[in-house]
């Protein structure tokens, strides 16, 4: 069988970068009756890396239905940390680029307008482009204009025919979910304005490879990007980044200033220092990439010992944040609703059913005080200090957190 191509230059993918084997939709949460059911669809979950470009990329499309489909719906304000992230952004764009009420801001994957709604309130012109119709809708009811498509170079065209052309675009947490890259980043050159900024935010490769965060890969997420990686795919489509921030969302983010190859945006040290720094890592030579799996082994051998000594204690263990990352690494570890009695979220669309996989029930957040635990494993960990703030009362019954990442330990208490 002829080696699969990489979905940005098409160069052969020889090399893997990790394998997890078929896996359910990590956003796929079961009702009783599809747990009832028994017939959980699995698709290959195998990322390589391409020698050619350095793009890291999931080898297989789950076809985009089947994951808008699952059931399940995102809905970015249920995050206070993330609602505090975009209050932030909005306000440095505004100040950094003079943005007023002659501007447009467009966000691509606006969600439920948890983005928009800070520039609207400054009086700026916005418009959202979000695919998910129950998360549009939400943003259109707080007054957030929302149009229900696909972004790609079509319906960017077709937007700026119309005259929607923007002073700044916003894609945070998007570039990784998109399978057709190329489609995808093409659409951004019709809607800037010549010289407009378009901002990027995204996880990281550097850290997920540094951190061993392996449990960022799930079938959403097509790519895992580097500077190296996004700065050629970038000038294929006639943008460059200039600019860059540093940030600690998902454990590490990249935020990428980008705009016209041809605009007068000077590119600044911080970009030219991250690119040195890739360099270094030698995310530019595909021994790099070798290697990860192993480490990978570690992490999951660490949490199974911790598993093994708390069981043979008699401790009761439940997790919270039923995120999808928690989804990859729990899977991969084999871990069942016999090792984790049960796990709390704050999504009234995730409790009452099961997590994909592991089939470990979802309650309420405060489904915590009855349970009452001896330790919570922290499952989204990049949210960790939310959650030990919130949950701090478990304390009350000698409870514990833990996280697992990058090796299993017990936090706080
Ligand atoms: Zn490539």
């Amino acid at each position: 069988m002829s080696p699969p191509l990489c979905r940005f230059c098409r160069a052969p993918l020889t090399r893997t970068f990790l394998d997890l084997g078929e896996q359910p939709l990590a956003n796929s949460y079961l009702t009783p009756e599809q747990l009832a059911a028994g017939d959980e669809p699995v698709f290959p979950l195998h990322t390589r890396v391409c020698d050619r470009c350095f793009l890291v990329q999931a080898d297989h499309d789950v076809p985009a239905e089947a994951i808008f489909d699952a059931g399940y719906a995102y809905f970015s304000s249920f995050s206070s940390g993330w609602v505090e992230h975009a209050r932030r952004y909005a306000g440095a764009m505004i100040e950094r680029f003079g943005l007023g009420p002659e501007s447009l801001v467009v966000e691509v994957a606006s969600n439920d307008g948890y983005l928009l709604k800070h520039f609207l309130a400054r009086d700026i012109p916005v418009l959202g482009i979000e695919p998910t119709a129950n998360t549009a809708e939400a943003a259109r009811a707080i007054g957030v204009r929302t149009e229900v498509v696909f972004f790609n170079a079509e319906t960017g065209q077709k937007l700026a025919a119309r005259g929607d052309r923007a002073d700044l675009m916003a894609a945070n947490n998007v570039l990784a979910h998109v399978p057709d890259l190329n489609a995808f980043v093409a659409g951004f050159q019709h809607v800037l304005k010549p010289q407009g900024v378009l901002t990027f935010e995204f996880p990281h490769l550097l850290n997920l490879i540094e951190k061993v965060q392996f449990d960022t890969i799930y079938h959403e997420h097509y790519s895992y990007l580097s500077l190296l990686a996004v700065e050629q795919v970038l000038r294929a489509h006639g943008l460059r980044p200039f600019d860059v921030e540093l940030l600690a969302t998902h454990g590490g983010s990249l935020r990428l200033f980008c705009c016209h190859l041809g605009s007068g945006h000077d590119e600044t040290d911080a970009l030219r220092d991250l690119r040195a720094r890739e360099a270094v890592a030698g995310l530019h030579k595909p021994e790099t990439y070798d290697g990860f799996a192993a480490r990978v082994e570690a992490v999951r051998d660490s949490f199974l010992a911790f598993l093994r000594t708390a069981k043979d204690d008699g401790k009761a263990i439940s997790a919270y944040g039923a995120a999808a990352k928690g989804n990859t690494f729990l899977n991969y570890c084999g871990t069942t609703a016999a090792d984790i009695v049960c796990a709390y979220d704050a999504n009234p669309a995730k409790q009452g059913r099961y997590l994909p996989g592991s089939h470990i029930p979802v309650f309420a957040p405060s489904a915590v005080g009855e349970t009452r635990p001896d330790y919570v494993l922290i499952l989204p960990w990049n949210l960790k200090d939310e959650i030990m703030t919130q949950l701090a009362f478990i304390a009350d019954w000698g409870g514990r957190f833990v996280v697992a990442s990058p090796e299993t330990k017990v936090v706080g208490g």
